[in-house]
């Protein structure tokens, strides 16, 4: 199959040869028939970089929590979740899994409840559903400590068992832990195991509007100590939205050293935080661009999708990169690229992927967006225009506008 008439994210004109599964020749003009795409923009596979799968579309089974206070909101979602079936389960998964390839993410992570009832009917379902669409879209597991429960035995004992069940890596929610104590309990016990096994951790991270929620550097001081470089991600870190910029900038050098990942989901993020103050609200992003400009490796997360904690998620990575354009002042030209970047490179890194890009040699999984330039991709959101995985075509949309003036 050859594509003509393509431009990249830097905006040069390119044709692309795939055979197989694999992108084998990138130039300016390739012979032969192909499909003229007409100057659309195509980057690799999209990366979302913080999902959870086992808790979209909640809201079609369950009532609404009708609050951005998370603690709530949280609780309303555990119920739920601990009364779905092994097979409603499994479906949902499905579901979500038709509109991440839709939006052209065709790498995700997705972060796994393994506390709680229902662990292993999560865990069987996940996988069952990794394995079926592995020809379609890469899924990353991470076993996930997601609720209040008190970090005990039984919880670290579930954690050996998730990794039994075969997750990538392992995490948690250390501000959620009743003192400081508990969550550094639990961040040197997570520590301990994934170092052990050789796997991945991505926490969520101080996902709080209290300034004096620090758990990041205790797992800044973890990786470093351990030297476990590369392999660890923090998810929201929200409260960096609310640090003295002295302190925000002292974590944003040892993040870079430790080579931690920082994963923002704007969508969540906006709606979640400010919820205790009256006006002025704090509307809490972590600094992107500053961490950026400080070398920190920031990727992109669309999070939930239609639950309590985000009843309007629709799992489109452009629709949050909407959301932080907004949210961190990125709506200037000079931001459009490194946008991007969140959403392709910068996720591949944090997953981990070693084999990405648009490289000859490379497994094909591409998306043509619609739209020429990088500006009218982020600012119109349509439909891709083509979602290619593995070399074959998984999505197209051809929809056509008429408009009468
Ligand atoms: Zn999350």
């Amino acid at each position: 199959m050859i594509l003509k008439n393509l431009r990249t994210l830097e905006g040069k004109k390119i044709d692309m040869e795939i055979n197989g599964d694999r992108i084998v020749k990138i130039a300016e003009n390739i012979e032969g028939e192909g499909i003229d795409l007409g100057g659309r923009i195509v980057s690799p596979g999209l990366v979302d970089s913080h999902a959870h799968i086992d808790s979209n579309f909640l809201l079609d089974l369950c009532k609404e929590a009708s609050t951005p206070k998370f603690e709530e909101a949280l609780k309303v979602l555990m119920e739920c979740k601990e009364n779905l079936t092994e097979n409603e389960i499994y479906s949902l998964m499905k579901k979500s899994i038709i509109y991440y390839i839709k939006a052209g993410s065709l790498y995700v992570r997705t972060h796994v409840m393994i506390d709680g009832k229902k662990w292993r009917e999560r865990l069987n379902s996940i996988m069952k559903v990794k394995e079926e669409f592995k020809n379609k879209i890469f899924i990353q597991i991470i076993g996930f400590i997601q609720s209040y429960d008190y970090f005990n035995d039984e919880i670290e004992e579930r954690i050996w068992k998730a990794i039994d069940f075969g997750v990538d890596g392992i995490g948690g929610q250390p501000h959620l832990q009743p003192s400081v104590e508990d969550g550094i309990r639990m961040i040197k016990k997570i520590f301990d195991i994934a170092t052990q096994k050789g796997i991945l951790m991505d926490f969520h991270a101080d996902y709080s509007d209290d300034p004096s929620s620090r758990f990041s550097e205790i797992i800044v001081s973890e990786a470093l100590r351990r030297r476990y470089f590369n392999k660890v991600s923090l998810s929201h870190l929200l409260a960096m939205h609310s640090y003295h910029s002295d302190y925000a900038l002292r974590l944003m050098k040892w993040l870079k050293e430790a080579g931690i990942s920082v994963i923002v989901s704007p969508i969540t993020e906006l709606e979640g935080s400010g919820a205790f103050e009256d006006y002025p609200k704090r509307r809490g992003i972590p600094r992107v661009r500053e961490m950026i400009y400080n070398g920190v490796n920031v990727a992109l997360g669309h999070d939930d999708i239609q639950n309590q904690l985000n009843p309007i998620g629709d799992g489109d990575l452009l629709k949050a990169s909407f959301a932080l354009m907004i949210g961190d002042y990125m709506y200037f030209s000079q931001y459009f690229e490194d946008l991007f970047k969140l959403m392709t490179y910068n996720g591949a890194k944090a997953l981990n992927i070693n084999e990405y890009g648009l490289k000859e040699g490379m497994k094909a999984n591409l998306v043509v967006f619609e739209g020429n330039n990088l500006k009218d991709i982020l600012v119109e959101i349509k439909p891709r225009r083509m979602v290619i995985s593995n070399g074959k075509i998984v999505y197209e949309n051809y929809s056509s506008e008429s408009i009468a003036i």
